[in-house]
């Protein structure tokens, strides 16, 4: 990870732990407002620090054990029976909104860091459509992409188990793909898995800073395209292509992937003819390997108008 980053996301985890904190201390600061809540505080603390203090100095703690047990008891029933909000309230509860856990960075770090990478490098947000939305027809979707749409919830449900890794996707402009794509991306993320959603054209600028060895955000993003469980490369044939460079990239993301069991789904507005006129046959037949990949031509024509009229 860039150090750059990493100390600007620790300064952000640090004040939100800071201020979870000062939450909590005000919480706790009105329930001793509490007599009787006091009290029961005041004793099972006292009891902590001297238990502390005689095994710091190898003293015998005699019932002090069992004093803190029945202290400690007669606190949580208290705390309890009269629903005394006084946890801190992290937005993380591996973490504790540390960040870290034994020195690795947490599953939340981790997601901040590429939010954070992405809004340096100025990458496109993913769209925000949702398999629950019902709204298919609102959006413009066709009917061809509309058929698609059970298939792949069902790709997300099974997620780890699908043996599906690469999905090619090819269709007109304007017949829905990026709404499914970001509906498979948002229903993954929020079971929980890494997804990466990028534009061709972001994906090509990616590649580029991470061949000019740029020490920056984009060049930083190149890892997450191999490492993610998904990665979606969307409207490929529109990005600019780097003589010695795009087609390289693309090639040995593809098949790192694929031989990393990993998967990816890519969205084009070519056809096959031209899908390998550009990227060539070994990507194309890597990409659309029978053995473990799905590709489908969707094609502009709204179903629904060819229909007989009745
Ligand atoms: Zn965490």
């Amino acid at each position: 990870m860039n150090k750059q980053f990493v100390s600007k996301l620790n300064a952000e985890f640090s004040n939100k732990r800071v201020e979870a904190e000062h939450d909590l201390s005000v919480r706790f600061a009105a329930a001793m407002q509490d007599q009787r809540f006091g009290e029961l505080y005041t004793a099972k603390r006292s009891l902590e620090n001297e238990l502390l203090r005689r095994s710091s100095m190898k003293l015998d703690a005699g019932d002090l054990r069992q004093r803190l047990k029945d202290a400690t008891k007669a606190y949580d029933e208290y705390v309890i029976s009269h629903n005394l909000d006084i946890e801190a309230h992290y937005q993380c509860p591996i973490c504790h909104d540390k960040g870290w856990v034994d020195d690795k960075p947490c599953k939340c770090y981790m997601e901040a860091y590429s939010d954070l990478l992405r809004k340096e490098a100025l990458i496109s947000p993913l769209p925000d459509f949702n398999f629950e939305d019902n709204r298919l027809e609102e959006l413009g979707v066709n009917e061809k992409t509309q058929q698609l749409y059970p298939m792949f919830q069902k790709f997300c449900d099974n997620f780890d188990y699908s043996k599906l890794r690469s999905v090619y996707l090819s269709g007109a402009v304007g017949v829905g793909k990026t709404t499914l794509l970001s509906c498979i991306a948002n229903k993954l993320i929020k079971n929980g898995k890494y997804v990466v959603y990028v534009t061709a054209f972001d994906w090509s600028r990616i590649v580029l800073a991470k061949h000019l060895s740029k020490n920056d955000a984009l060049s930083e993003l190149y890892d997450s395209l191999l490492q993610c469980d998904l990665l979606i490369i969307d409207d490929l044939g529109t990005e600019p292509m780097y003589k010695n460079v795009s087609l390289e990239y693309f090639l040995s993301i593809v098949d790192w992937r694929i031989n990393h069991g990993k998967k990816t789904i890519l969205s084009s507005n070519l056809t096959g003819d031209q899908f390998v006129k550009r990227y060539g046959e070994r990507a194309f037949s890597r990409i659309c390997n029978k053995a473990y990949a799905y590709a489908t031509y969707i094609d502009g024509i709204d179903l629904r108008k060819i229909k007989p009229k009745h």
